[in-house]
Formats: structure tokens, C-alpha cells, sequence
């Protein structure tokens, strides 16, 4: 048999959970969502305020939300240990943030699932929030945060950017908020062949922009995101 061997089914990172820190201890299937309780792979027994390692006292259970698979929302659901230094008497938790932000419902990768959903597939928020199964608000708000933390605060997002794609869609189909966005992708890797396109700038936008391409570089004001400059190199634009 030809091509690399195949590994054992382990569902760890089947479902790309190593990325997050965690491992799969278990698994509930339901016939409309997937259960998977997890741990975090590593311990935090070391005490922040004396330094000295602390026992195990008891844990708590946090669930996310995380990028489907299949048409089946997955929902990790971690048991994170907590800790109690009887020394000092300080009490923390297993480090969870390769996993989640703080707080948030959503998955780091059930974020990049997201983000690519709406930028590349095009799929509806109504739709995003149906995959991982939060409410609607909770996909919108975390999926425009992502974008702005990994995609728009990056200034180097534009650097070697030499085709350029610029795309308008409906974000949104109620009154309330920016009902349109305008994306602008780097596509030079799909050119030549050698990666995936890359978002480099979104805006919401309240009413329909008319942008005719030949405006967009006589006066760049016209586009409410940045495009990169034809001063570095850009060859083509793309729509
Ligand atoms: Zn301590």
C-alpha cells in the first residue's frame, strides 16, 4: 500500500482539539449534537503567589462551543481542576486560555471556523451560530472581535499582497446595525498555487456601497477599509 500509514482513531485530533490544550476522555453522541468531555493536557499546580506547587482540591465544568463536523455541533465540555495551596490559601484553576478566551462561548478553532464561514464560504450569521449552536449575538460579536484581533490589527496584513480580491455581501438581513460587509482578500497564494486566500480588511457598513473598481484607486477614500497600495507591487485586483 502506497502513501502514509494511517494513525490510530483517536478523536483528540480528530477534532482538533490538541490545538486547544485538551484531551478527549469521552464522547456522547446524540443524534443532533456531540458531546466530548475533555481535560486540559497539562497541570497548573504551581501556586502564582508563593511559587510552590499546590493539590488538587476539586474541579469545575466549562462547555464550549466548537467548529462543527458534519452538520453536528460539538461541544467540548472540560473538566478543569482546581487547585488550593494550603500554605498561602490561594485557590486558582488549570490555564484554559489555549482553549477559549476567558469567559467566551465559543472555542478558539470554533472562532477560525467561524471567521472562515462568514469571509470565504459566505455562510449567513444565522447559519454560523446554527453550526456550533449559540445564539445569534454570541456568533456576531465574538466573529467581529476575531476578525479585528487576527485579521485588521496585524499591520504587516498587506505586505507581499500582489492579487487582490475585493468582495460585498449582505452581513446581516435585519435594520438593526452594519447590514453590509466589504472584505478584501489577499489571493497571491491561490495564484500561485501555493496556499490559501488570506483576509486582509472587512467593514460593516449600514447601506449598500457603490464602489466601481477604477474609483477604488482614484480616490481611496471611496472604500471604507485600506487596500494595499499599488506601490507595493500589487498586479492585479480581482472581484
Ligand atoms: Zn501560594
Amino acid at each position: 500500500m502506497s502513501g502514509p500509514a494511517f494513525a490510530r482513531p483517536v478523536l483528540t485530533p480528530f477534532c482538533r482539539l490538541d490545538e486547544l490544550g485538551l484531551v478527549v476522555t469521552g464522547r456522547r453522541l446524540g443524534p443532533d449534537r456531540a458531546a466530548l468531555a475533555c481535560e486540559v493536557d497539562k497541570p497548573t499546580d504551581w501556586c502564582r503567589r508563593c511559587g510552590c506547587q499546590g493539590p488538587p482540591r476539586d474541579s469545575v465544568t466549562r462547555r464550549l462551543a466548537h467548529e462543527p463536523f458534519g452538520w453536528r455541533p460539538t461541544t467540548p465540555l472540560l473538566t478543569i481542576r482546581r487547585y488550593r495551596r494550603t500554605g498561602c490559601g490561594h485557590v486558582w484553576r488549570q490555564d484554559t486560555s489555549h482553549a477559549a478566551e476567558p469567559k467566551a462561548e465559543l472555542s478558539r478553532r470554533g472562532l477560525g471556523w467561524a471567521l472562515e464561514a462568514i469571509v470565504v464560504r459566505h455562510l449567513t450569521v444565522a447559519r454560523i451560530a446554527e453550526a456550533p449552536a449559540v445564539a445569534w449575538s454570541t456568533a456576531n460579536d465574538a466573529v467581529l472581535a476575531e476578525g479585528k484581533r487576527v485579521l485588521i490589527n496585524d499591520p504587516a496584513r498587506s505586505d507581499g499582497v500582489k492579487v487582490m480580491g475585493i468582495d460585498q455581501h449582505v452581513w446581516r438581513h435585519t435594520r438593526k446595525g452594519g447590514k453590509y460587509v466589504t472584505v478584501i482578500i489577499d489571493l497571491t497564494a491561490i495564484r500561485d498555487g501555493t496556499g490559501p486566500s488570506r483576509l486582509t480588511d472587512a467593514a460593516l457598513l449600514t447601506v449598500k456601497p457603490k464602489i466601481h473598481l477604477d474609483e477604488l484607486f482614484a480616490n481611496e477614500d471611496h472604500l471604507p477599509v485600506e487596500p494595499p497600495s499599488q506601490r507595493d507591487g500589487l498586479s492585479s485586483v480581482l472581484r
